[in-house]
């Protein structure tokens, strides 16, 4: 399980339990950050991985389908908040890798996982060149604000398939191969033309009040695709986020604020009623100065082996601290696993709320 890795300019070579890559950790060419290259002892490269591209936002829903989409149909699929994955077969082994190219030891256990309940080993015994993105949800290390809906333990959803070409599969086709090896996919609205806005507006409507972070929508063919997120997913965002702010990047909140303000006019919802809730978002997220110890959030993940966790662990460290507060050994889903209770910490806004609090003067 063991991973090792050196910096060379701005790829890095690693291994993984003996997989060779190189990881792209800027753009390089046509090579995205996040792209792996998995290479053998001699560093020649045997297979390449692409990086998942950027998806594009609308602010102004109208407008925006009509640009982007003319009169062509899109499907609508519900945007599924966890974190990005690319799923591979490679010498006779299913290898999960994170958004920036790493191999995630976490999640390359839980595909071994899922792999016994459903069709995932024939799905790469017949389409051994695919690879699946998949948004992994639930009890998970990267990401805290956790669905209560979904059961303990990780979640996966297919929300692509990019085939032996490099190039993705068109949704139609991915949600057929989905069925037919019953792969987990997040849920499929239908398909809208941008004449239909008010079906789309009523769509948006219903996934604010129920919550959901909104949704992703894909041409036909697979493009454009674009992403669109509601208020309420922002909200909850905004008050979550406020107590390691000086972690984020610069423009998280202006940018919230922005598309909430956007959004409640373009679908007509209760201003007076969002004028609370924003200014109660901002209070509540920072009423845990009044007794401040650090900045931190705490989660739960299961796993098989304490290896897997430590790994895990150790790829996470960096400019947040991961700390293991925890473990008590579970049944999962009549599976012995070892529930690990951690706390992420982030340094630079517990320092700099530190100061603060202790009245330290600062420069604007
Ligand atoms: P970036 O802006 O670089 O794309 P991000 O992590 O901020 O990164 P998000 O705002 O979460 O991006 O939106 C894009 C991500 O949404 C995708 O990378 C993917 O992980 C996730 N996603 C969830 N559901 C879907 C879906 N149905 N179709 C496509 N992507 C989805
Ligand atoms: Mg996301």
């Amino acid at each position: 399980m063991a991973e090792r890795g050196h910096a060379k300019h701005d790829t890095q070579v690693r291994e993984f339990a003996g997989l060779r890559y190189v990881r792209y950790a800027v753009d390089r060419g046509p090579r995205g950050r996040g792209t792996l290259c998995l290479v053998d002892n001699a560093d020649r490269e045997i297979r390449v991985i692409p990086a998942f591209p950027h998806i594009n936002r609308v602010y102004c829903l109208a407008p925006g389908l009509r640009k982007l989409f003319g009169d062509e149909p899109f499907f609508a699929e519900e945007k599924m908040d966890g974190y990005n994955t690319r799923v591979f077969w490679h010498d006779g082994r299913l290898i999960a890798a994170t958004r920036g190219g790493f191999v995630c030891p976490f999640t390359t256990e839980w595909i071994g996982l899922w792999k016994e309940r459903c069709g995932l080993g024939q799905f790469f015994a017949d389409h051994a060149d695919c690879i699946l993105c998949c948004e992994i949800c639930g009890d998970v290390p990267y990401h805290c604000q956790r669905d209560p809906r979904l059961p303990p333990g990780a979640h996966w959803f297919v929300f692509d398939i990019i085939g032996p070409g490099g190039l993705f599969l068109p949704p139609a086709d991915r949600h057929r191969l989905a069925d037919r090896y019953g792969l987990p996919a997040p849920p499929v609205f239908g398909q809208f033309t941008a004449g239909q806005i008010e079906q789309v507006y009523e769509l948006l409507r219903d996934l604010n009040e129920r919550h959901r972070e909104g949704v992703v929508l894909k041409g036909t063919h697979g493009h454009p695709v674009l992403k669109f997120v509601t208020p309420n997913s922002d909200l909850t965002d905004l008050r979550h986020a406020l107590l390691h702010q000086f972690d984020l990047q610069v423009g998280f909140f202006r940018n919230r604020l922005l598309r909430m303000t956007l959004f409640i006019d373009e679908l007509g919802l209760d201003q007076q009623d969002y004028a609370r809730r924003i200014g109660e978002a901002y209070l509540d997220g920072f009423r845990p100065l009044q007794s401040y110890h650090e900045s931190s959030e705490v989660g739960d993940v299961y796993v098989r082996s304490p290896e897997t966790w430590e790994a895990t662990r150790a790829m996470m460290t960096g400019q947040v601290i991961v700390l293991t507060d925890s473990v008590e050994p579970v049944e999962l889903d009549g599976r012995p696993m070892l529930k690990i209770h951690f706390r992420r910490v982030f340094r630079k806004s517990t320092g700099r709320y530190r100061t603060i609090l202790k009245g330290f003067p600062h420069t604007d």
